[in-house]
């Protein structure tokens, strides 16, 4: 078999694709990577922590003992809350800094906003709640109000102070309980805590020069200001129809609400630095008759075989039907293409990989041309690298708005994004486009210093920062499973760490929750005071991943810059580090170690 070079067999020319993918990755590569981004601060710092959405509360600061504190009323803390009921543990409290429960989707309220990963899969604890997504894929006022119902169904709004940030966290040895001091005086002694603030929760602005002078009206999606707008998730923004307005970014998040911003704006200037890969979304209503008739247990089924799809794992027809069947039909194009060619080498098998891959971004480039009618907006909307370079979207709804008269895009790619933003607009290719208002779509602090996106300190035994402990990021931390840490007893972290990460956030969190909820309650059953892991399981735990790890460097760094590969850089990226052998086989390990009952690894000790 040959591989690569003028192998036409495939109906493409393989080289001069990867000719053409180096080439819009250098020309987008910038010497300060992460770097480029500002931390939000002074004028901008609104943007992280005012929230738009809720009357001020006021109340006095609280001292109180509690069994366990949960930082973050997110889908995480929200997980936790329910998980921890179901072992028996009620005395808990949630610390939010919302107004109200929902975390990612209390805050990103923007017009269009929808979850990529199907509903049925998405929503945790839709079994115990009976709740009936009304589509395939929900609208972010759905989930929110899902986060409300199950915040009243677990019994957690009693529980929970809200507009309220954790401002540190400090482990007290004579107490054996964690000090957790927040933004309004509380002074709480938790005896556990459990941090989960989520991996998209500090808004990122790109540190463009002038971004301070523009005297127009601004915001980030995250903080989307409908006053400003007028309208809502789904209604038209009915403030825009005399409104110039710049959109910088082209990401997740801008795919979404660009359509509605092109429907309703006078001018609409879309800056693009790098186009997103574009699938189809195909969202339709719950067929009730169907979703009422699924078996006990189909939630976690249904998880395992959309994670075990994402990985190219064959799912039962049915199943695969209502998934995004795309990713299915993409998997089973690679194995049809190993099957006939035959690979004999390793080399021979990535090669069909990256066919296959070429095949499904031909594929998404052919629907730009299909649904763009400009030659050059198509050409420049047109996505260049493997399609796992950055996070694929789905929107059927993008495309069509680059053939309105109204919408203008404005490619920077050459000149590695905006160039300056004056009082009256964005700079671009030297051209000023005089805007009223700039919406910033550019994302979030996910692969930044971890101190930088916790927002607080945390001080174990020793006074020892959690921040020096795992310096280095996933790569050089310590950890069992990548809930808990020596030297920071009875503390639990939920999210990207030492554990695998899944598209389906949601499952990866419920199985965090569930995993932690039973080692509290283990170390309470056992009277211990505080609960540990030992020296020797963290390495055991830090081995195995080293075990399972698949060198994905030289994938990472032929790709165009973005956070999944640390802006270009080697040796970072949003899940270097973490667990690689799958969320499923994750979840086994886990469920396998709790079916043990012998809390294998860790250290509990009791009072004296
Ligand atoms: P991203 O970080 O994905 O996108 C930021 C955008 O801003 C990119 O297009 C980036 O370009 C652009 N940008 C940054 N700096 C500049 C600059 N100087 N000039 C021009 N453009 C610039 O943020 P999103 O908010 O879109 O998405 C963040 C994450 O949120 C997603 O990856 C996803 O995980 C999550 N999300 C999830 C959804 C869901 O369905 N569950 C829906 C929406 C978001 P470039 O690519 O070149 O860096």
């Amino acid at each position: 078999m040959t591989v690569g070079s003028k192998d036409l067999r495939f109906g493409f020319d393989v080289d001069a694709i990867r000719d053409r993918y180096r080439e819009e990755r250098d020309k987008r590569l910038r010497p300060d990577g992460d770097d480029q981004y500002t931390e939000l601060s002074g004028k901008f710092l609104h943007y992280n922590e005012d929230d738009p959405y809720a009357a001020p509360l006021a109340r006095d600061p609280v001292e109180r003992d509690v069994d366990v504190a949960i930082i973050g009323g997110g889908f995480s803390g929200l997980l936790a809350g329910a998980r921890l009921q179901e072992v028996g543990i009620q005395d808990l409290c949630i610390v939010e800094a919302g107004g109200d429960f929902g975390g990612t989707w209390y805050w990103n309220r923007y017009p269009g906003a929808q979850c990529d990963v199907e509903s049925y899969s998405y929503l945790p604890l839709l079994e115990e709640t009976g709740f009936v997504p009304e589509n395939r894929y929900s609208f972010t006022d759905e989930i929110f109000e899902y986060c409300q119902l199950i915040g009243r169904r677990f019994g957690l709004y009693d529980r929970t102070y809200f507009q309220t940030r954790a401002r540190s966290l400090e482990w007290d040895e004579g107490l054996k309980r964690w000090r957790l001091r927040t933004s309004r005086g509380d002074d709480i002694r938790a005896r556990f805590v459990i941090n989960g603030l989520g991996t998209a929760s500090r808004a990122k602005l790109p540190g463009i020069p002038g971004i301070e002078d523009f005297e127009g009206h601004s915001f980030h999606t995250s903080r989307w200001d409908y006053e400003y707008t007028g309208g809502g998730v789904n209604s038209p923004l009915t403030r825009l129809a005399d409104k110039r307005v710049a959109i910088i970014g082209t990401g997740a998040t801008a795919i979404q609400c660009i359509p509605r911003v092109a429907w309703a704006a006078r001018h609409l200037h879309v800056f693009q630095r790098t186009p997103s890969t574009l699938g189809f979304r195909n969202n339709k209503e719950t067929d009730v008759d169907w979703y009422r008739s699924q078996a006990p247990g189909w939630q976690d089924e249904r998880r395992r075989a959309f994670a075990d799809m994402l990985q190219g794992v064959p799912v039962a027809d049915d199943l695969a039907e209502t998934f995004d069947n795309r990713v299915n039909k993409n998997s089973q194009a690679l194995r049809d293409l190993i099957a006939r060619e035959a690979p004999k080498t390793p080399r021979e098998t990535a090669f069909l990989v990256e066919v296959a891959d070429h095949q499904i971004m031909n594929g998404i480039r052919q629907r730009v041309d299909d649904e763009v009618r400009d030659a050059a907006t198509a050409e420049a909307l047109k996505p260049w690298y493997r399609r796992m370079c950055k996070r694929p979207t789905f929107n059927d709804e993008f495309l069509a708005c680059f053939n309105q008269d109204n919408v203008t895009l404005v490619d920077v790619s050459d000149a590695k994004g905006v160039e300056r933003i004056t009082p009256k607009g964005v700079v671009a290719n030297g051209v000023e486009y005089e805007v009223d208002c700039i919406i910033y779509a550019s994302g979030f602090e996910i692969t930044s210093d971890f101190k930088r996106r916790m927002g607080f300190e945390i001080k174990g035994r020793g006074g020892k920062s959690l921040f020096d402990h795992w310096r280095g990021g996933l790569g050089s931390m310590k950890t069992l499973h990548g809930f808990s840490t020596r030297g920071f007893p009875n503390w639990f972290y939920i999210g990207v760490s030492q554990n695998a990460v899944g598209f389906n956030m949601t499952q990866m969190f419920d199985e965090q929750a569930r995993h932690i909820a039973y080692v509290i309650a283990e170390t309470q059953k056992r009277q211990g005071l505080t609960v540990e892991p030992s020296e020797a399981a963290q390495d055991a735990w830090v081995q195995e991943i080293r075990d399972t790890a698949v060198d994905a460097t030289k994938f990472q760094m032929d790709c165009t810059p973005g956070y999944y590969n640390n802006e270009g850089n080697p040796g970072g990226g949003m899940t270097s580090g973490a667990y690689q052998g799958g969320i499923n086989r994750f979840n086994e390990i886990l469920s396998a170690w709790r079916s043990a009952g012998d809390l294998a690894g860790l250290e509990i000790s009791r009072a004296e």
